[in-house]
């Protein structure tokens, strides 16, 4: 089903870095998952797409100010966020997870991060599980604005562990990173594509649509593959 777009473009924000989602090639240019599967489904459903890769939390924040008109950073659907947001159906099943650095082994369980700083990237689910679980294992929180410094601060030891979605603690480990998850990760919510809520509705109900397609096609299966490997 062909479904009429309303705007001549719409303008989608997204991460900076979270591969294997969205991520900068060698020559800058962004590919992934999300940008694949909603770049095939403006060509399929004939609409008209600008992306700004402009980091998490920057990309909730332009589509609640109308910057965008709508957001796609393999961002779990919630029911806290769907009081502000509404959600495409779910592409992609994932979760969350703890990394330390490859030669850590005083890090086995969330009980041994007593006194220790965990990092997560602000305004994720991660961000959100450290926080509810602080008191209980007594850490402490530093928030970052991107992965790179995130992942960054992990190698040079200015955390001592962190948090992440699996498949992109998964990819960068497939990339060669000295990380590893110790703790078995935390079952995890779906990513969909969002719009602010009651806004675009048409813009939903393509990318729904062409989801389904590429489902049917299985060229869903092959996009994924493309970005992910054999290693996932
Ligand atoms: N899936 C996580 C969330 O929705 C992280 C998304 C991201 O970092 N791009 O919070």
């Amino acid at each position: 089903k062909k479904i009429e777009p309303k705007k001549d473009t719409y303008v989608i924000s997204s991460d900076s870095a979270f591969a294997p989602f969205e991520y900068q090639d060698s020559d800058g240019k962004y590919k992934g998952i999300d940008v694949d599967l909603l770049t095939r489904a403006a060509e399929m459903q004939g609409f008209n797409l600008q992306f700004k890769f402009i980091g998490f939390s920057s990309a909730m924040q332009a589509l609640e100010s109308g910057q965008a008109d709508g957001m796609i950073a393999g961002m779990t659907i919630t029911d806290e966020r769907k009081e502000n947001y509404d959600f495409s159906k779910p592409y992609f099943k994932s979760g969350i997870q703890l990394a330390v650095a490859k030669d850590n082994n005083d890090i086995k369980a969330y009980k041994d991060l007593d006194g220790k700083t965990v990092g997560a990237k602000v305004g994720t689910e991660s961000a959100d599980f450290l926080k509810a679980h602080q008191d209980e294992y007594g850490y402490t929180i530093k928030n970052f604005d991107a992965a790179d410094q995130l992942y960054d601060a992990l190698k040079v030891g200015s955390i001592d562990a962190m948090m992440d979605d699996y498949p992109v603690i998964g990819y960068a480990v497939q990339q060669g990173q000295d990380l590893k998850t110790p703790i078995e990760r935390e079952s995890g919510g779906e990513y969909g594509f969002a719009v602010k809520k009651g806004q675009n509705p048409e813009l939903l109900e393509m990318f729904n649509e062409a989801l389904a397609e590429m489902q049917r096609t299985g060229e869903y299966d092959q996009i994924l593959s493309t970005h992910i490997g054999d290693g996932s």
